[in-house]
């Protein structure tokens, strides 16, 4: 019997538009992706949130964009 343990995939990384909150106090942000209203708020404190961009592990995307 073999062991079919698989290698680790790497996650390819990328720049991706994120809104993070603006209270100092909280690390709440989204995925640009995630956010359904153009101005969204902090899920978690309901503070303004401002764009931004992380570097995330990059999100396979099964829909199409065309
Ligand atoms: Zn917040």
């Amino acid at each position: 019997m073999y062991s079919r343990k698989k290698p680790l995939e790497e996650i390819p990384e990328e720049v991706t538009p994120i809104w993070s909150c603006t209270n100092d106090g909280c690390n709440g942000w989204m995925r640009d992706d995630f956010a359904f209203e153009a101005k969204p708020v902090c899920p978690l404190c309901s503070s303004s949130m401002v764009s931004g961009t992380k570097t995330l592990p990059a999100l396979v995307n099964h829909t199409s964009r065309q």
